[in-house]
C-alpha cells in the first residue's frame, strides 16, 4: 500500500545524505563513518542508503574508499541548496521572520518544493543570490 508519509520521509533522508556528501566532501570522497556521524545514523543505515543512492546514480560508491556525488547527485544537492536559500530569503524579506528563525523551516520546505515552484518564488520575491541568512 502506498504510504505518502513514509515516502516523504524516505526522500527527505535520501536528500539529506546527498546534501551532506556535497557539503562535507566538497568534491572529495566521504567516508561512511563521517556520514554516520554527521547525520547521527548507524553505519548500517548509511551502507543501506548509499546502495540505494548508487542504484539511482546519485553517488559513485567504492568499497573502502567512501562515496562521491555523481553529476546527477551534484545537481540534486545544488538544487536543494537553492530551494533552501530562496525559502530563507522569502521568510525573512517577505514574511518578516528573523534570520535566526528560518534555517530549520527551510530545511523542511526544501524537500517538498518542486523545481518550478522554487523558480517562480525566486522571481516573485526578486531573490538575490548574494543574500544569506547564514551569518
Ligand atoms: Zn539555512
Amino acid at each position: 500500500m502506498y504510504n505518502a508519509k513514509v515516502e516523504y520521509k524516505m526522500s527527505q533522508s535520501r536528500e539529506d545524505y546527498v546534501k551532506y556528501i556535497y557539503e562535507f566532501g566538497q568534491g572529495d570522497r566521504v567516508a561512511n563513518k563521517d556520514i554516520a556521524q554527521g547525520l547521527s545514523v548507524s553505519p548500517a543505515s548509511v551502507t543501506e542508503m548509499l546502495k540505494k543512492l548508487a542504484e539511482e546514480e546519485l553517488v559513485d560508491l567504492r568499497p573502502y574508499q567512501g562515496v562521491r556525488l555523481t553529476d546527477k547527485g551534484n545537481d540534486l544537492a545544488t538544487s536543494l541548496i537553492r530551494k533552501h536559500e530562496v525559502w530563507e530569503y522569502f521568510l525573512v524579506n517577505a514574511l518578516g521572520y528573523e534570520k535566526s528563525e528560518v534555517h530549520d523551516i527551510a530545511e523542511i520546505l526544501e524537500h517538498s518544493t518542486p523545481d518550478d515552484m522554487a523558480e517562480r518564488l525566486a522571481e516573485f520575491i526578486d531573490y538575490r543570490a548574494d543574500w544569506t541568512a547564514h551569518d
